[in-house]
């Protein structure tokens, strides 16, 4: 039996080799060139991979996200009915993400964008001192990212408030849920910090309602996915003043064309969906673990919920 790996070339020799070192008994194939259908048991798949295909491989028996977020795979169709998915909950993924928050909160908080366009302008000109115990971050998604992140600002010293699906005690956190948390939360963030999973019930959430009750002159910084904003909304907030930075890395399409207006706008900071990216070394024991658990019969690591979306 084989492990099938769908992701950009390049990409799948590392996770070839990967694998291998953590259980080198493993047939390996890469997409497109599956073999024999019947025998792929597990694929391990990226934002590209057509779901539909893998009704193809009658003895799969488990699908892997090779990234924390699934939305790639239960768009319709979603995948095969009966088949368990997996994510991947991985340290280095989770650290990566809690830097680049770091450095786009503290880039906020610490006015930098006003000081690049003084310094570009031979201004010496000192701003408000900054008061950190007085600027709260407010989180959409207090999961495996949103807690690392949450708890890193907290050791900083920034009061820290967290919006999750369901009542959630994080220490240091003060915690919201439902409609009326996330309306109260965004009342006092004076930086949003979304983290969330795209959902149907995620999707658009940072629209114009919800950035219209951030404190005038707020930040948004989005790390989860482009789905979540309302992108005429969040430019219209921008030009307005009531946001007054977003720092972006996901965006709706990816890669974004170069004719949309947040390559160029002054108060827009973007990186390519690189805020957290896959390192197959690090990830690659729990897949393996994954696939021997899924022949033993025995209970899967970072399941998906089907149900919840994520
Ligand atoms: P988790 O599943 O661990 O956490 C998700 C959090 O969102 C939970 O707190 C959950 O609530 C909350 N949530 C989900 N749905 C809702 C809802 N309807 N209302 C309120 N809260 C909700 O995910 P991760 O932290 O591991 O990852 C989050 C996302 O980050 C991924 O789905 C992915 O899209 C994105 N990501 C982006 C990367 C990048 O490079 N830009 C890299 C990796 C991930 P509850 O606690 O109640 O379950």
């Amino acid at each position: 039996m084989a492990v099938l790996l769908s992701t950009r070339r390049e990409a799948m020799a590392d996770w070839r080799a990967a694998l291998l070192a953590v259980d080198p008994t493993l047939e390996i194939r890469m997409f497109p060139e599956a073999g024999d259908p019947a025998s792929i048991e597990a694929a391990v798949v990226w934002t590209a991979h057509d779901m539909a295909e893998l009704r193809r491989y009658p003895n799969l028996r488990l699908i892997v996200s090779m990234g924390a977020g699934v939305d790639h795979l239960l768009r319709p169709p979603g995948p095969p009915p009966g088949i368990p998915v997996a994510r991947l909950v991985d340290r280095m993924l989770t650290t990566q993400m809690g830097e680049w928050v770091l450095l786009n909160v503290l880039r906020f908080h610490r006015q930098d964008p006003d000081y690049r366009a003084q310094q570009r302008d031979r201004v010496w000109q000192e701003l408000p001192a900054p008061v950190t115990a007085e600027t709260p971050v407010g989180f959409l998604g207090l999961g495996e990212l949103g807690t690392h992140a949450a708890g890193l600002l907290r050791g900083l010293g920034f009061p820290v408030l967290g919006w999750s699906r369901r009542p959630k005690q994080v220490p240091g956190v003060e915690g919201f849920h439902g409609a009326d948390g996330l309306a109260a939360m965004a009342a006092r963030s004076r930086i949003l910090v979304c983290l969330l999973p795209l959902t149907p019930e995620t999707r658009g959430l940072v629209d114009a309602r919800l950035l219209g009750r951030l404190p005038r002159g707020a930040f948004l910084v989005n790390g989860a996915r482009g789905g979540h904003v309302v992108d005429a909304d969040l430019l219209a907030a921008l030009d307005s003043g009531q946001v007054a930075g977003a720092a972006l890395d996901v965006f709706t399409p990816e890669p974004l064309p170069p004719a949309h207006p947040y390559w160029a706008h002054p108060r827009v900071v973007m990186t390519p969906h690189a805020a957290s990216i896959t390192i197959p070394a690090s990830a690659a024991p729990q897949v393996v673990e994954n696939l021997h658990r899924a022949r033993r019969g025995e209970a899967l690591l970072n399941l998906v919920d089907f149900a919840a979306g994520y």
